[in-house]
């Protein structure tokens, strides 16, 4: 039986807006690891049990997903991008990246993305309110959950090279871990 430590595997949650597929698409550039958009899946394999015209959005079949998930997740080095996070098992990542975006910031963004006006002001509110950032926290242990501000193409790289390290770390430790509690093993 092979004990090769096996890639960690990372969620990338955040608000709609907040970057989480573009700090993907640049990881995609740099890691080999497999990627995963779960709007995307959802669509294309139909693992939706409703959609809703008020909110626009698909109300997810989480058991058909999550069993699509899990040989990768269990192979390890997957990324996967999703607004929300707390549907996931906690055993499935390593690492939870939380993107914050700044309101103004996101309200152009979404504008741009020709959001109707109930789904703009439900994620602008949901953004200030931290929704997916409490979310992650009662979710997942604090040391696996950080969270990273997305505004400008400068954080982008700077958050998508501090990700890296990580990985970097995490697969030169023993245990993934160094020991102790103090978070200072995260990113
Ligand atoms: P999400 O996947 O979280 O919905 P996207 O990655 O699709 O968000 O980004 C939404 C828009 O915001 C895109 O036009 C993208 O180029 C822009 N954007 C995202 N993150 C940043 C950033 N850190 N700096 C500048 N523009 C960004």
């Amino acid at each position: 039986m092979s004990t090769e430590k096996k890639l960690p595997n990372i969620l990338i949650c955040g608000t709609p807006g907040c970057g989480k597929t573009q700090h993907a698409a640049r990881l995609k550039e740099l890691l080999e690891f497999q990627f995963f958009n779960v709007s995307e899946i959802v669509k294309e394999k139909q693992y939706y049990e409703s959609f809703d015209e008020v909110y626009q959005s698909y109300l997810i079949d989480e058991d058909r997903l999550l069993d699509e998930l899990e040989g990768p997740i269990a192979e390890g080095g997957c990324v996967i991008d999703h607004h929300t996070c707390d549907f996931f098992p906690e055993r499935f990542f390593q690492l939870v990246v939380v993107l914050r975006t700044n309101n103004d910031i996101l309200f152009d963004r979404l504008t741009e993305r020709g959001y109707n006006e109930i789904k703009l002001q439900e994620n602008l509110s949901a953004e200030i309110m931290e929704v997916v950032k409490s979310s992650a926290e009662d979710s997942y242990a604090p040391e696996v959950v950080v969270e990273l501000t997305s505004n400008t193409p400068e954080e982008l790289e700077a958050n998508v090279q501090r990700i890296i390290q990580w990985v970097g770390l995490y697969m030169s430790q023993d245990d993934g871990d160094d020991g102790d509690d103090d978070g200072d093993d995260v990113l």
